[in-house]
């Protein structure tokens, strides 16, 4: 009796022991502080995943006070599993025995944010960067910025403070921030902002990586499988509830002290970041994998090339985890048996179909990979305009429309892949016109646009004070412009090219570029929703360096051809501005072989000539041949700007109109040559004091204007008093004393050019009726 009250005893204590023995401990550490970012991670807990697979799991938030890497302590085996970003790939390929088990974002939320005038990376320079120094560290941020050639010293590091207050106090002009959380603020206080994300340069990195050890991989193998499936469906939970998990990091997990709303405001970035209707949850694509290796060995951050052959043995059971489609999609496609293919008949070099039928253009390079993917074939359907293609598409003729910009319209009966190609608009104008930086000098300038496109809307309400008119097609506007009928014509750089090159060499050229961009996507008939995941993860899989071989494949200027150096200054003299925009927009091609690099590089040169001229040109432009200030040209232009901002801003502009008295009498005495010397000293003591913003202009004869932003009445007046008295003090050569009549005005609400202006020289008027050397003010 005893002996049995003795066993029962004891297995009664070790049945709980025994249960609980079967549950194993790992711990997991997260890569930053709780979050929703990780909340499948907590759904499989609190959920019971990983508990069914036998699992206790810890999870752990990131200390960083801590000074050795997540990844040592995983590989040392003090944790099982940790997230981390792309940085697993590098350690790998430098020899680290990691193991990675999945991802879950597939496009990062760290970016960077600037200041509304801030949009490209170039933008940066000279400007302050807030913890600049450690972003060219990420890799993500080096890829860009490597690509424009900056480098630390190319702008101001403003040491991190960690504070998004202080981007708000604009005392920094450009930080790195996560968009996940960190936007929740910038829109609730409505600051205005940019982002610059590295995804747009090309930047691919995988986030939240869970990963192991090789070690605990092959001890435990089962374990991380059984990790691995518990924690797929912890995310495929946590995204079907996320106000619950919400509640549950709310309740267990907040130790940022988050708000519901926050919380929330995250579950949706992070869900967009998922992408768990195009890609499965968890997955790994190799092939990008691979691509971001690549990367890492192109940056020199990874010098020994011998691992990059050997990603098989890196990702955690590779081919059950990698498939290109989900089931869905691959029951849809057999269903299917045939895709049907629509493409704009006559639009090179994007597209066309040929005399014999066929699709040619870069468009048509993209489909013959796709072709290679898919296991059913895509089939073109004819059609004989572009009007006749959207009508297909609307009636679903067709599938699938190879090149369209998305547009509301169009989203009625369309689905919208990423745009895959982004082009330029520029302005094409007759050869001997002058690099136009500012647009505003076009004033009233006719600027044809082809009737219908996308983009004329955006266009107009962009830029109002310039005169569109509409064109039938390409040739027509760009005729139109040879025969001097239109100032310019508004048109996406690759066709432009393509249309010089092809018909009206060196009788045009590309005079500047607009802000905008053409972004051209692939569209799907909306009513079979699988399509546009299929293709956009076909998509995905095209490598940057594919996509740029295309695109040079077909756009403008050849490599052949620049290694023809009479044909390369052929072009310089014609195209001036091609080259110049396509050097920018080329900047893939470092990575191409090293003759184009060479070639690149001469071209840069020429490019730096070219803008130096142009700059000089330009200046001659808008500038008075005598006295150096501006000319009337320019302070008309600076005038609409300026009207054009108060209208829009409700701050108010001053002008002071300025006349020399009794000028005639000096040229009549003394001549004319010494007339022009004290127009010289004059422009001279009316800059001398002024504010950078402040604009000096000749208005003709021996009238001056000046253009003071920002400034009111009393501002103004002041200003022009002290001008008056420094005139009257100057001794000018020759002639000695003169004095000047000054007319002031400031902007009112509804003033135009025109009222503005006469009102400052009725204010002159007066001064001088007032018996000159006066300062008159009317408003
Ligand atoms: P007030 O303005 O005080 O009424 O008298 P004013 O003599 O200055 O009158 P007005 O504006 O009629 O004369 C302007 C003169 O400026 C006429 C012209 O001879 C002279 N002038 C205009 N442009 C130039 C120039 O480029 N060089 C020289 N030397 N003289 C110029
Ligand atoms: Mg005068
Ligand atoms: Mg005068």
């Amino acid at each position: 009796m005893k002996t049995i009250n003795i066993l029962l005893f004891i297995l009664l204590f070790l049945i709980p022991s025994a249960l609980f023995a079967n549950k194993e401990q790992v711990v997991l550490q997260l890569s930053w502080l709780h979050q929703f970012e990780y909340a499948g991670y907590y759904a499989a807990k609190e959920k019971g995943f990983y508990d069914k697979v036998g699992l206790d799991v810890i999870i752990k938030e990131m200390n960083y006070l801590r000074k050795d890497s997540v990844i040592d302590d995983v590989l040392s085996q003090k944790i099982n599993f940790a997230i981390s970003y792309s940085s697993i790939i590098e350690r790998y390929l430098n020899g680290d025995d990691i193991i990675f088990v999945a991802n879950f974002l597939k496009r990062s939320p760290l970016v960077l944010i600037s200041q509304k005038n801030i949009k490209l990376p170039t933008d940066m320079i000279g400007k302050r960067f807030m913890g600049g120094k450690d972003a060219l560290k990420n890799t993500s941020f080096n890829l860009m910025l490597s690509q424009f050639n900056i480098s630390e010293k190319d702008f101001i590091d403003v040491p991190q403070s960690f504070s998004i207050d202080d981007f708000i106090q604009k005392k920094v002009d450009v930080t790195s921030i996560y968009l996940t959380n960190q936007t929740y603020t910038l829109n609730k206080e409505r600051v205005d902002y940019n982002i610059i994300n590295p995804e747009d340069y090309g930047a691919e990195f995988y986030v939240n990586n869970l990963f192991t050890s090789k070690t605990e991989y092959i001890k435990y193998p089962n374990r991380v499988k059984a990790f691995k499936i518990a924690t797929i469906k912890g995310w495929k939970y946590a995204l079907e509830h996320k106000e619950e998990l919400v509640d549950i990091i709310l309740e267990k997990y907040n130790s940022q002290n988050k708000t519901r709303e926050e919380l929330l405001f995250e579950a949706n970035q992070i869900e967009n970041l998922i992408l768990k209707s195009v890609y499965p949850l968890g997955s790994i694509d190799i092939n990008r994998v691979k691509r971001i290796a690549d990367t890492y060995v192109q940056l020199g951050i990874v010098k020994d090339k011998s691992r990059l052959s050997k990603l098989n043995n890196f990702i955690f059971e590779p081919e059950i985890n990698n498939p290109i489609f989900t089931k869905g999609q691959k029951e849809y496609l057999k269903k299917k048996e045939r895709l049907f293919l629509c493409i704009d008949p006559s639009w090179m070099p994007f597209e066309a179909i040929d005399e014999e039928g066929k699709h040619i253009g870069l468009t048509s390079d993209y489909f013959n990979i796709f072709r290679k993917e898919l296991k059913i074939p895509i089939t073109l359907v004819k059609t004989k305009s572009w009007s006749q293609t959207l009508e297909y598409m609307k009636s679903r003729k067709c599938d699938i429309l190879s090149l369209a910009m998305k547009t509301k319209e169009r989203e009625k009966y369309l689905n919208f892949s990423s745009a895959y190609i982004t082009s330029p608009l520029v302005l094409a104008t007759r050869p001997d016109i002058t690099f136009i930086d500012d647009l505003t000098t076009l004033k009233d300038k006719k600027i044809g646009i082809v009737k219908d496109y996308s983009f004329e809307k955006t266009l107009k309400d962009r830029y109002p004070y310039l005169n569109f008119v509409q064109v039938k097609n390409v040739d027509d506007g760009l005729m139109k412009v040879i025969k001097g009928e239109i100032f310019g014509f508004v048109g996406v750089l690759p066709i432009a090219a393509y249309k010089f090159k092809e018909s009206y060499l060196g009788q045009l050229k590309i005079a500047a570029k607009f802000d905008e961009k053409l972004e051209l996507s692939i569209g799907f008939r909306n009513d079979e929703p699988e399509l546009v995941h299929i293709f956009q993860n076909l998509l995905s899989r095209i490598g940057d360096e594919a996509r740029q071989f295309i695109y040079n494949k077909y756009v403008a200027i050849s490599y052949e051809s620049r290694k023809d150096y009479t044909l390369v200054w052929y072009i310089v003299i014609f195209f001036v501005s091609i080259i110049l925009v396509f050097v920018y927009w080329n900047r893939k091609l470092t990575s191409q072989k090293e003759e184009t690099e060479k070639l690149l590089n001469e071209l840069k040169i020429t490019e730096k000539l070219l803008e130096e001229k142009n700059e000089k040109l330009e200046k001659l432009y808008i500038t008075d041949k005598l006295t150096n200030v501006y000319n009337r040209q320019k302070l008309d232009a600076e005038l609409e700007k300026e009207i054009y901002r108060s209208g829009r801003t409700g701050y108010k502009f001053s002008m002071i109109m300025v006349d020399i008295d009794h000028f005639k009498e000096t040229n009549d005495e003394y001549g004319h040559q010494v007339g022009d010397i004290v127009l010289i000293e004059f422009a001279k003591i009316l800059g001398s004091d002024l504010r950078q913003m402040d604009v000096l202009g000749r208005w003709g004869g021996e009238e001056f204007l000046i253009i003071c932003p920002h400034t009111e009445k009393e501002g103004a007046i002041i200003k022009a008093e002290e001008l008056r008295k420094a005139i009257e003090d100057y001794n000018f050569t020759k002639v000695g004393k003169k004095t000047a009549s000054f007319g002031i005005t400031t902007y009112k609400q509804g003033d135009t050019e025109e009222s503005v202006l006469s009102r400052a020289d009725k204010a002159l008027y007066e001064a001088k009726a007032k018996g000159r050397n006066k300062a008159v003010f009317l408003l």
